[in-house]
């Protein structure tokens, strides 16, 4: 816990995230979650995952951007990335970080700008999962996830079972018809607001999974939760929903693993790639959730050094 509050902190840092992404090291650190710096190069690996029978959701990297020119490039990133989805008939949605258009600098702005990518997405066949940030922003992106749901439809929202809000928030979206992927959350957050042992967390999980499988519309679970993956497959079973109805989400690069069982088994898998060059707090995330990442980090800065 206090390795993951340490690396969490340390992912906050601007001018660590400006050197880290700047360096000769991005790279080689980065190559195993994060698809390449291009659309291309993500492109490219969506199309070997649909070949195996994957689902994806491809995510520009990016988050916390304060200068308004910088959250319009982003919306013509995405609106380049969903043509380009459209164009190779993949089967792929975009994921998408509120304050990566601005949300910090201004709320209309970012509702403008992740308004026309979800136009955009609506009309080229594909969706938009706006992902959950820090417990700052629930409110907001809820706010705006209804109203892209009440305007285009094509939107998934986000729930972090770590929250003790998330059973209303899930019993509401679950009422309105919005599509939810359910995750554990990747940010620091205080016990007023959150869940702090593995334990309650998991716990939660299954009791907001129940909700959704029982009166959620395509229902998805992201994690890498062995155990928790299991429980929510007999969960499924009793609930009587198609198994292809319910989505299991993973990140790319984690755990490939378990991709292949549950496909067998009838659910579908829908993995979530990222790319670009702004790779530094989704990456420091990935150490904060798993510690022993930083063996890996170790081994491929010693290898390089060699
Ligand atoms: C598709 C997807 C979308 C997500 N979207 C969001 C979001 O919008 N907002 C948000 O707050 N969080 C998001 N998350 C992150 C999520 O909240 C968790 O932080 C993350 O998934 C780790 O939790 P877990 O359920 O996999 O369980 P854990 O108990 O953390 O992990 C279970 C096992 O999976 C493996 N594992 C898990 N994470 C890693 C890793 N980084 N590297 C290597 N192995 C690992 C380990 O073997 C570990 O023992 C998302 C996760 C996924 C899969």
């Amino acid at each position: 816990m206090f390795l993951r509050r340490c690396i969490l902190f340390l992912s906050r840092l601007k001018w660590l995230r400006r050197w880290a992404e700047n360096s000769a090291l991005a790279q080689p650190l980065t190559r195993r979650f994060v698809a390449g710096q291009t659309r291309a190069e993500a492109l490219a690996v969506c199309q070997r995952l649909n070949r195996e029978g994957l689902l994806v959701t491809i995510d520009c990297l990016g988050e916390s951007v304060e200068d308004p020119r910088e959250a319009e490039r982003s919306r013509e990133e995405y609106l380049r990335l969903i043509e380009d989805i459209a164009r190779h008939r993949l089967l792929a949605t975009v994921s998408v970080k509120l304050t990566h258009f601005g949300l910090d600098v201004s709320e209309s702005l970012c509702w403008a700008l992740v308004g026309d990518v979800a136009r955009h997405a609506h009309q080229h066949g594909t969706a938009v999962e706006v992902d959950m940030e820090g417990p700052e922003y629930v409110d907001r992106t809820l706010r705006l996830v209804r109203q892209l749901h009440r305007e285009h439809g094509c939107v998934r929202a986000v729930i972090q079972a770590y929250l003790r809000r998330s059973e209303q928030d899930i019993l509401q979206l679950c009422a309105e018809g919005i599509p939810v992927r359910l995750c554990k959350g990747a940010y620091s957050a205080p016990p007023t607001l959150a869940f702090q042992s593995r334990r309650e967390i998991r716990t939660n999980f299954l009791r907001l999974a129940k909700i959704l499988l029982s009166q959620g519309t395509e229902p998805a679970f992201a994690t890498h939760d062995a155990r928790l993956i299991a429980q929510l497959e007999s969960s499924a079973r009793t609930d009587g929903r198609p198994r292809s109805d319910v989505e299991f989400q993973m990140l790319y690069g984690v755990r490939e693993v378990l991709h292949g069982p549950l496909r067998r088994a009838g659910f579908k898998v829908r993995l979530y790639v990222p790319y670009g060059l702004a790779w530094y707090p989704y990456f420091m995330r990935r150490l904060a959730e798993h510690p022993a990442n930083l063996l890996f980090l170790f081994r491929n800065l010693f290898r390089r050094a060699l």
